[in-house]
């Protein structure tokens, strides 16, 4: 980085200042407000955050109200946002909150569910003053390009421990929060991965890739190699009852426990396929397959009598929280049958 280290600072929280995004979690600002947008926000876009943050709020005002809700009307708030640890996190730390109180120091923020570095650092800084800086994929992209530094990237792990003591030393220890949120606000609307917008850069006269051309090919991130799964799903209708065959995830489904979806068969059957779709989590890409299989059928009767299988009317799934992928497929697949 080039240039005085306060000039940088300076420059780059007076445009903060004046450019920030209005956004409802800065709206009457709380420690409630900043953790539940920093769970929100992990892995999700802001513009996809902003309605369910509304939601939340509402349904649970506070870490009191949150923690006395039970878990099926926590994850039916959460349906649709995907990565559902989150919620049940959230849940488990308002519970902590609730007792202990909330925490004064990273320490204590890291001690509850679901907290790694950055998210204390951001809660941390933001809600409370404290100087820590934070590191994530936006900070490691503009220190990488403000430093002209091709170190690869290739995890959390590397992108902390090389970057977290430039993130520290370049941190303005008087407003932690306030240049905390500056940089993540460069990174999501001028620093952006593919086309920066250099020319609009509050701090373009410190930064080494901008000088040098060099801007588009940092940070270097190496490709990991993706998994490609096929998973077979059943869709069993009882038309005679309008009722739909749901598999809802037990203790042992790390990721989607309480959730619903379409059950997964082990052997594909002998149907083709009504629908086929395509997701991705992570580096996994799954391609799904529904086959239909009559509600008569002995291998339907074998399914409905797995652990987590039941039948929904199929007029109140409103009520199940189902994800959000296969909620969509659903209601597709929902449109194009009819009951008698
Ligand atoms: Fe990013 Fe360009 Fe600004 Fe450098 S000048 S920090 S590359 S937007």
């Amino acid at each position: 980085m080039r240039g005085d280290l306060s000039d940088f600072r300076q420059q780059l929280l007076a445009w903060f200042d004046d450019a920030k995004r209005d956004l409802p979690w800065r709206q009457d600002p709380s420690v409630y407000k900043t953790v539940v947008s920093e769970l929100m926000l992990q892995q999700t876009q802001v513009r996809t955050v902003i309605p369910y943050f509304h939601n939340w709020v509402r349904l649970f005002p506070d870490f009191a109200s949150l923690a006395a809700a039970d878990e099926a009307s926590v994850l039916k708030a959460w349906e649709g946002l995907g990565y559902y640890s989150r919620a049940r996190n959230l849940h488990r730390m308002a519970k902590a909150i609730a007792a202990d109180g909330i925490p004064a120091d990273l320490a204590g923020w890291r001690a509850l569910p679901g907290i790694g570095p950055y998210t204390a650092a951001a809660i941390g800084s933001i809600a409370q003053g404290i100087a820590a800086a934070v590191v994530d994929g936006n900070v490691v992209r503009i220190l990488a390009r403000l430093d002209d530094d091709p170190t690869p990237v290739d995890g959390a792990a590397t992108a902390q421990r090389h970057f977290g003591p430039r993130a520290a030393k370049l941190l303005d220890s008087h407003r932690p929060g306030a240049y905390n949120e500056a940089v993540m606000e460069l990174g999501a609307t001028i620093c952006k991965k593919a086309a920066p917008a250099c020319l609009l850069c509050p701090v373009q006269a410190h930064c080494d890739a901008f000088a040098n051309g060099t801007a588009h090919r940092l940070p270097v991130i190496p490709p990991k190699a993706s998994r490609n799964r096929v998973l077979h799903r059943a869709w069993i209708v009882c038309h005679a009852s309008a009722r739909i065959l749901l598999n809802t995830y037990g203790p042992n489904a790390s990721r989607l426990v309480g959730i619903s979806e379409l059950p997964e068969l082990l052997q594909p059957p002998e149907t083709a396929p009504i629908l086929t779709r395509s997701r991705s989590i992570g580096n996994n890409r799954f391609e799904e397959r529904i086959h239909p299989i009559a509600a008569d059928d002995p291998l339907a009767a074998a399914i409905s009598r797995l652990p987590g299988h039941a039948w929904h009317p199929a007029d109140s799934l409103q009520r199940v929280t189902i994800s959000a992928p296969h909620k969509k497929w659903i209601e597709q697949l929902l449109a194009q049958t009819v009951m008698h």
